[in-house]
């Protein structure tokens, strides 16, 4: 497949939380959505402005959950920092080929571990995550607290697992595994020139993200740290500002 547009990007690489969606438990703007279904829907019929896909933390479901949402038939998304991509355009999903048996084992055996540690303080290992753990605590303050202790539990053990905070999570993910690497893998198989894409982001995270695109942008609620990668940031907020850059972008 060959995805290319008369426009001066072809593709749109969006993070969600922060950006297309609150992070927290918030309902979803979803007029918001469907404005970005009717700009994907123009896209993939007219080619003349990017398509926008996902790329997101969250677990794979969440993430085609969305990208059907926002009338993406065409691109495919990636869930879970990079472990997942789902095409939509024939519904398939594809684990990293470079995750094997025995880094599952090592996700099973870090799951074990912050069961033993912190079950009996309420974190909770977030559902539906295969290669990575994600956990939650309803006293973020607490959840930050245990990060440091995490990350040099996996070191002592040789693990080789990238611990990161997102606003509410922790997020252990395989080294190995990235956004970056994802968006390598969706870049290689559409065929779209890296140069010719551009991305929304709000984390530190999501550097995986600017790395990879030419052009990156931001909303007002994002990271100061993640704001000087980036090439606009909006005056607006999550979905609204993702509206906002989809309108800089077609300029
Ligand atoms: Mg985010």
């Amino acid at each position: 497949m060959l995805f290319r547009t008369t426009g001066k990007y072809d593709l749109v690489i969006c993070d969600i939380d922060g950006c297309l969606s609150p992070e927290s438990h918030a309902p979803i703007n979803g007029p918001a959505l469907a404005a970005i279904a009717e700009h994907n829907r123009q896209a993939i019929e007219d080619r003349d402005r990017p398509v926008v896909t996902l790329c997101s933390g969250r677990p794979i479901g969440f993430v085609e959950c969305l990208c059907r949402l926002i009338h993406n038939t065409l691109i495919p998304c990636i869930g879970e920092n990079g472990v997942w991509l789902w095409r939509p355009a024939d519904n398939s999903f594809e684990c990293d080929p470079a995750i094997t048996d025995d880094h599952f084992d090592v996700i099973h055996e870090a799951r074990k571990l912050l069961r033993l540690l912190y079950e009996a303080h309420g974190v909770i290992q977030q559902p539906g995550k295969s290669a990575s753990v994600a956990l939650y605590h309803p006293d973020t303050d607490y959840l930050r607290s245990t990060v440091s202790t995490i990350a040099e539990e996996f070191q002592k053990r040789d693990w080789p697992i990238r611990v990161s905070m997102t606003w509410l999570y922790i997020n252990c993910d395989l080294q190995h595994v990235n956004k970056g690497t994802a968006i390598d893998r969706l870049l290689a198989e559409t065929g779209i020139d890296p140069k010719r894409t551009a991305g929304i982001g709000d984390t530190m995270g999501d550097r995986f993200i600017a790395d990879r695109v030419s052009w990156l942008g931001c909303p007002a609620n994002a990271e100061e740290e993640i704001k000087k990668s980036a090439s606009y940031v909006s005056p607006h907020q999550e979905v609204e500002a993702v509206l906002d850059i989809l309108d800089q972008l077609s300029r």
